[in-house]
């Protein structure tokens, strides 16, 4: 494992002077906070006993169901047996990738992808293997060719890694045909689909997509996470995963932490149980909405036109491409002279490629703050196309 080298630029961009289209952080400050600590409080004197005491490794059977739930929200039909409870849904990729990867495995994943699952994938020394993806998500010809070739080289595949909502950090959304034809190509190839999938109820235009898992329980295991329709600091995330498989998740999540904590579980269920939440996740999607709207309107108008990016329908995140030549990783400490800051693109790929890319988040600052931080951003980046 190796700390990132843009570590110590990130301590200077958190400064308040500092606009951050950097970190990936929820805008919690939405919540209803009076609620959040009348739930809690009461979560203590009425059931103190259970939500301080251990729970069940695979998690709170209440919360299972109520999980089922929220996902019968993109066409997922599954019942409370078929959910383990994890640490956010980045404690499911740890597990899913402790129980698949032995070192030198493939996984495949797209490029660019999330950095938190590629350190994971590092972590356990799985070797990754990017598949194109334009606008419109993976590109089904990449992945067929890419698996074949692996295939005849006789490289072990253990699972396709794919965001197809709202994609980190890409910004974007796998098409209606193409979900068929990522399945149809994983079926064929005997490969398996790890579906991560936290924005995809974060849409801002109508329905949310049905999800990878909803016709094919076999083939996939879907990650959720409640991390960004209510709160990170809860830590709450799930797997749903076919019974052989969730069985090792269950073994793996004890041997790692025993059970899930039993208070937040219970915080989270007491929450969905009492609380409009539908609503509550509306609110995310029009404030966030309203800050993608600054972000793009401000981009079109100030970036230099040599410069590209993704035009997201939901979620948090823009991809910009800058001209030949310019490296975003050179340009960042630049960028945070001038108080602004964003992600260097080569932390998406395992491979090194992204120079020329940076992701621009547009979860956390206000909308004001948007337009002022893409302004310093035009100013570096013209400075640099004219050395
Ligand atoms: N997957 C993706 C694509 C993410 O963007 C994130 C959070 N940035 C996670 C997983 C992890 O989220 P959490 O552990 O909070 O559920």
């Amino acid at each position: 494992m190796v700390a990132s080298e843009i570590r110590a630029l990130f301590a200077v961009a958190s400064r308040p002077e500092v606009v951050s289209l950097a970190g990936g952080m929820p805008y919690v400050t939405a919540l209803p906070l009076d609620m959040v600590g009348e739930l809690v409080s009461e979560l203590v004197t009425r059931r103190g006993p259970v939500a301080l005491q251990y729970g069940s490794g695979q998690g709170d059977p209440h919360l299972r169901e109520q999980i089922c739930d929220v996902m019968r929200l993109e066409g997922i039909q599954a019942t409370a047996d078929d959910v383990v409870v994890t640490v956010g849904s980045q404690q499911a990729l740890d597990l899913i990738t402790r129980i698949f990867i032995d070192p030198g495995d493939v996984v495949l994943a797209e490029g660019p992808s999330y950095v938190g699952a590629l350190g994971t994938f590092a972590a356990y020394q799985a070797k990754v293997v990017h598949i194109a993806m334009d606008d419109q998500g993976i590109v089904p010809e990449s992945l067929a060719q890419t698996i074949y070739a692996l295939e005849t080289a006789g490289a072990p595949i253990k699972f396709l890694y794919t965001i197809p909502n709202f994609q980190n950090p890409a910004g974007v959304t796998l098409n209606i045909a193409r979900r068929q034809q990522v399945i149809d190509i994983c079926q064929r190839a005997g490969v398996l689909v790890i579906e991560d999938n936290p924005y995809g109820l974060l849409g801002f235009d109508g329905e949310p997509m049905p999800a990878l898992r909803a016709d094919n329980p076999d083939g996939v295991v879907y990650l959720g996470s409640f991390s960004k329709t209510l709160a990170p600091g809860f830590r709450v995330g799930w797997a749903l995963a076919p019974h052989a498989i969730r069985d090792k998740l269950v073994l793996a999540m004890e041997s790692a932490v025993l059970s899930h904590s039993s208070f937040t579980q219970l915080a989270v269920g007491q929450y969905l149980a009492t609380q409009p939440w539908r609503e509550q996740i509306k609110t995310f999607r029009e404030l966030y909405r309203e800050r993608r709207d600054a972000l793009l309107d401000a981009l079109d108008s100030l970036m230099p036109p040599e410069v590209t990016w993704t035009r997201p329908g939901g979620g948090f995140f823009v991809w910009a491409t800058l001209p030949e030549g310019l490296d975003s990783k050179a340009i960042l400490p630049r960028a945070v002279a001038e108080r602004v800051a964003f992600v260097p693109g080569t932390g998406f790929f395992s491979d090194g490629s992204g120079a020329r890319h940076m992701r621009l988040s547009y979860c956390y600052p206000e909308p004001d703050r948007i337009r002022e931080g893409v302004r310093r951003l035009a100013g570096v980046i013209e400075q640099e196309m004219q050395l």
